[in-house]
């Protein structure tokens, strides 16, 4: 079988491009501009791409790009009064603190300092009750453009039974809750998960979230079920060159899936698009304007 492939940067593209349109009407409509702000603390250099990279596409859309780059010197009480001043500012509907923070800062404690309905990474501990319990929240961005890639190939989820492998806080937890929101059957495997393969040969849908490059090889996979590949790893080869591959092995996988995203291209590109998504979800909520369809879940 040759696994058709889910286009990420694609979808994430066209997205964007909606997205561009709802803040092109809010501007015409109601006089507001969506604004994004992003906090860099040090000088991560992977963050910072990330951070570049968020804020061209912000402003690509049409919204406000708000950067604030800290030295990683920076104290706990300079960083919380940075959030406190972004919460209450209104040309600010969207607050993003890139992660990893510097050691001596309690993550935590600073994400949960974001104001919820601001929270447009979807990491503060309100969103996470809401999400959990059903209930309308902001969704991190990469399991929410999963969620999205998997709705468009399959239509409806109900009764799909889902294998998430990974149980991080920003992945796997909240991919297992959208898929279950969606009446997928939903496993959720991890590094002491007994006969793994088994496990996930029994899979519908696959979500790899592990973070080691091409764990998972083309004999766990039904035939036929939908593979998920969220994994981002830098990979060396023998001539020194090095490439990204995902958490799966795309060949092997490919081979016998019946669906499957690429790395690069596949859930990357929608992660970010998503962030935009939130942002203009957040923007509408904050001014009691009806959400745009198909934005947030
Ligand atoms: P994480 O916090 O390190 O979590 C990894 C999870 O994988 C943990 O739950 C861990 O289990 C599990 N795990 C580790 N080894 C395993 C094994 N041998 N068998 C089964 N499970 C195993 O990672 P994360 O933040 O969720 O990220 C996962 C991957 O996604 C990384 O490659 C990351 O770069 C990528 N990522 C991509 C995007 C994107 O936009 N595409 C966004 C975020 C993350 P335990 O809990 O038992 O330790």
């Amino acid at each position: 079988m040759n696994a058709h492939v889910l286009d990420g940067k694609a979808f994430a593209a066209k997205l964007r491009i909606t997205i561009a349109d709802h803040v092109a009407a809010l501007q015409a409509g109601h006089g507001i501009v969506p604004g994004l702000a992003v906090v860099l603390v040090g000088e991560d250099p992977a963050s910072q791409v990330y951070v570049r990279s968020k804020g061209k596409m912000t402003v690509e859309v049409g919204m406000r790009s708000f950067e604030h780059r800290l030295p990683d010197t920076t104290s706990e009480a300079d960083l919380l009064a940075l959030i406190a001043q972004l919460n209450a500012d209104p040309a600010v509907h969207g607050i993003l603190v890139q992660l990893p923070l510097p050691g001596h800062l309690n993550s935590d404690l600073v994400i949960n300092s974001i104001d919820p309905a601001k929270d447009v990474d979807g990491f503060h501990i309100s969103n996470v009750g809401l999400l959990g319990t059903g209930q309308k929240a902001m969704v991190p961005c990469t399991p929410l453009g999963c969620l999205m890639l998997l709705r468009d190939h399959h239509g409806s989820l109900a009764g799909k039974h889902a294998v998430v492998i990974g149980r991080s806080n920003i992945v796997g937890k909240p991919m297992a809750q959208l898929l279950l929101g969606d009446s997928c059957t939903v496993t959720i495997a991890h590094s002491r998960t007994a006969d793994l393969p088994a496990m996930v040969r029994q899979a519908d849908i696959v979500v790899a979230a592990v973070g080691r490059a091409r764990m998972v090889p083309g004999d766990w996979i039904k035939p036929g079920a939908t593979v998920i590949d969220v994994g981002i790893n830098r990979i060396a080869a023998d001539d020194g060159s090095t490439s990204l591959v995902g958490d799966v092995d795309y060949d092997s996988c490919a081979a016998v899936a019946g669906a499957i995203t690429p790395v690069p291209g596949g859930v990357g590109p929608m992660t970010i698009a998503c962030l935009l998504a939130n942002t203009v979800t957040a923007c509408c909520r904050a001014n009691g304007l009806a959400e745009p369809e198909g934005l947030t879940v």
